[in-house]
């Protein structure tokens, strides 16, 4: 069989349905191939989307038009903000889903979307002319010509499990056959490694002695992912707290040479900060209990995710320590927990687009590019989807600076800095974290989707819509006087005319403990009616904006130095003066621009102040040379 498309996908993770969706919403020919489309987006570890920064992630998908804020709303079983105690700057959605419902609408999304192809294949190969990528091939014969590539294989490529020691196998995840054959095509074009990840196991609520457990729900506060469509939200359902102890401890050290972890049996690096219940005891052995939640699966079934009990222990072992649980006396173990170890890419062989610097047209996003988490895989695979289409279009590509997007953060961190161990994101990776807010995402990244042709035209409507709800809102809180006993609390001075007994709405708003809420209908001004999450957002822009002004004047400032762009041809191993680590460095990682250079890790300031003297005498020598040959 022979196809032809412009962008093809290769997996249907949380990166590929998005890489897909981007490259088909801005009008490419793209065709997804994934071995199983019953379980696409599907959630390999715990059923929840979001999280602090990676909440954040999510919600800059949504904005950017992808699919994983939708799907989220329609599979939430519950739903809470992380962190409101701190600062909106730090505040992180995360819902826990049901894991078939989330699979459910992300087909149901991909399936609206008009020039996206989807296929029930896997793929053997990258088809490479030259050294650019046209194409694939798959198991059962297909030869798919295509423009540009876009591989999101996840944990799969030469994927091995193990559940205890000496006990491997090949699996992508279980029961899903690895990908060997596309690991091995890739790896004779790109430096391969290795990282290891794990999961729980799950059990049967109906042996759960719930009764006696700490029960968690969710918010009460209604709150969508999604900006531009509003899907029905499912029934709410509550989590469950336990406690690992001392008994637990003991199952788990008697057994320490049985796990694959522990018994040599693996050797890729591991995230973290995503522990196994192995690793918790070995690296803190004084903390007297570890907290373990029970985390409903979906609406329809009685099985638990046990979240803090990842684990690479035979099953006969994670049976003996769950029954150490309070609660779990008598449970039954539906499904054995395993770890994982799989091949990926280390991320400093990428552009910023994505795109491979050695094969042309050929892009890599997701677990494949060395990270870890459903968000970091889906912000990715936006990147790479919307900067494949682009360049099958001829148009400049799409790059999300730092003061931009997590999602900038983020291809920043691979792309410069490189990864030696499963990446996370957090808030600390990011340096202006109260304007990458996940309130503000829709204002921060609608428009620039909007320009790139990345929205549908009903999302178009969306985003214009709530825009200009936003600046209603906006233009009030400036422009409305209200009377200042109308709210508690001593004023912030005011630039404005003063007016006796009178203040900005946006003044009273600032005032300590004074909610946007309490201002509605304050001294009879009526506020605009907009929808809450419009208000939501309002409200934290105004009583925010000294510190976002000053904020976002620190990152036009370190703007200044990112747009010094550095040729991708400069000899940096001839740059004496540099250190011998910066040169190496510079050498492999060939930056973009000099910010780029300055956040490497081993490149010094004086090395940046070096490699400006050393580019500017390169580039007078080369049009020295360039005088005397025309000259000759
Ligand atoms: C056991 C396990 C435990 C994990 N634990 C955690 C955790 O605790 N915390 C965390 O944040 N993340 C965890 N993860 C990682 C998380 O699942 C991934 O980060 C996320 O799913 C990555 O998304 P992705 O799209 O890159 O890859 P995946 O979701 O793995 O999707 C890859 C897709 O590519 C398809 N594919 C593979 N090979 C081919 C081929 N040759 N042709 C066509 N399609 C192909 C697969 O079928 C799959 O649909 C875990 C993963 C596993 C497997």
């Amino acid at each position: 069989m022979k196809l032809s498309c412009d962008v093809v996908v290769v997996g249907g993770g949380h990166a590929g349905v998005e890489a897909a969706a981007a490259a088909a919403r801005s009008g490419v020919r793209t065709l997804l191939i994934t071995p199983d489309l019953g379980r696409v987006a599907q959630m390999s570890c715990n059923p929840a989307i979001g999280g602090v920064a990676k909440g954040v992630v999510a919600r800059e998908v949504d904005a950017l038009g992808g699919i994983m804020g939708r799907a989220t709303d329609a599979a939430r079983i519950q739903f809470r903000m992380l962190n409101r105690s701190k600062g909106p700057a730090v505040w992180g959605p995360r819902a826990q889903c049901d894991r078939a419902l989330y699979v459910l609408a992300v087909r149901r999304l991909l399936e609206e979307l008009p020039g996206l192809e989807l296929l029930q294949d896997m793929v053997s190969d990258v088809v490479v002319d030259g050294r650019r990528a046209v194409g694939v091939r798959t198991r059962s014969g297909a030869e798919v010509e295509a423009r540009a590539v876009v591989i999101t294989a996840g944990t799969f490529l030469r994927g091995r499990i193990h559940v205890g020691a000496d006990t491997g196998v090949g699996a992508g995840r279980a029961g899903e056959a690895p990908s060997v054959e596309l690991a091995e095509g890739l790896g004779s074009l790109l430096e391969v490694a290795r990282f290891k990840t794990g999961t729980p196991p799950r059990v049967d609520g109906r042996t759960v002695r719930l009764e006696e457990l700490q029960r968690q729900d969710g918010d009460e506060t209604p709150f969508r992912f999604a900006a531009y469509a509003a899907e029905a939200v499912p029934e709410q359902r509550p989590c469950w707290i336990t406690w690992a102890g001392e008994d637990l401890k003991r199952v788990v050290r008697e057994n320490l040479g049985r796990s694959a972890l522990y018994g040599g049996s693996i050797s890729g690096k591991g995230p973290r900060y995503c522990p196994s219940i192995e690793d918790k005891i070995v690296r803190f052995p004084d903390a007297p209990r570890h907290q373990v939640i029970l985390e409903p699966e979906g609406l329809h079934t009685t099985e638990l995710y046990v979240n803090g009990l990842s684990t690479s222990l035979p099953a006969d072992v994670q049976m003996a320590f769950l029954r150490t649980l309070p609660g779990l006396e008598d449970v039954h173990m539906t499904r054995v927990g395993y770890a994982i170890e799989y091949d990926y890419f280390p991320p400093h062989q990428l552009r910023h687009t994505l795109e491979t610097r050695v094969v042309a047209g050929l892009f890599l996003a997701g677990q494949v590019n060395g990270t870890t988490g459903y968000e970091e895989a889906a912000g990715q695979g936006v990147v790479a989807g919307i900067n494949a289409a682009l360049q099958v279009k001829g148009e400049e590509p799409f790059v999300l600076e730092r003061d931009q997007a997590y999602i900038g953060v983020l291809v920043d961190d691979l792309v410069s800095r490189g990864v030696d161990e499963p990446y996370r994101l957090f808030t600390s990776r990011a340096e202006f974290r109260l304007l990458l807010r996940q309130d503000n995402a829709p204002r921060r990244l609608g428009p620039l989707a909007r320009d790139r042709g990345m929205l549908t035209a009903d999302q178009e409507r969306a985003l214009t819509r709530r825009l200009a709800a936003e600046e209603r809102v906006l233009v009030w809180f400036r422009e409305t006087w209200l009377p200042t006993r109308a709210v508690a609390g001593p004023a912030e001075p005011s630039d404005a005319t003063p007016e006796p007994g009178s203040a900005p709405a946006a003044e009273l708003l600032r005032r300590p403990g004074v909610r946007a809420e309490d201002l509605v209908k304050a001294g009879g001004a009526t506020m605009p009616e907009v929808p809450e999450d419009v208000l939501a957002a309002v409200e934290v822009e105004v009583k925010y904006e000294g510190y976002v002004m000053r904020e976002r004047e620190r990152a036009m400032r370190v703007r200044k130095h990112a747009n010094i762009k550095l040729a991708n041809d400069l000899p940096y191993l001839g740059f004496v003066t540099l250190s011998f680590e910066a040169r190496e460095k510079l050498q492999r990682i060939r930056p973009e621009t000099l910010a780029q250079a300055g956040r490497i890790p081993g490149v010094s300031p004086a090395d940046l102040q070096n490699l400006i003297l050393e580019v500017r005498r390169w580039r007078a020598q080369l049009s020295s040379d360039g005088a005397t040959a025309a000259g000759g």
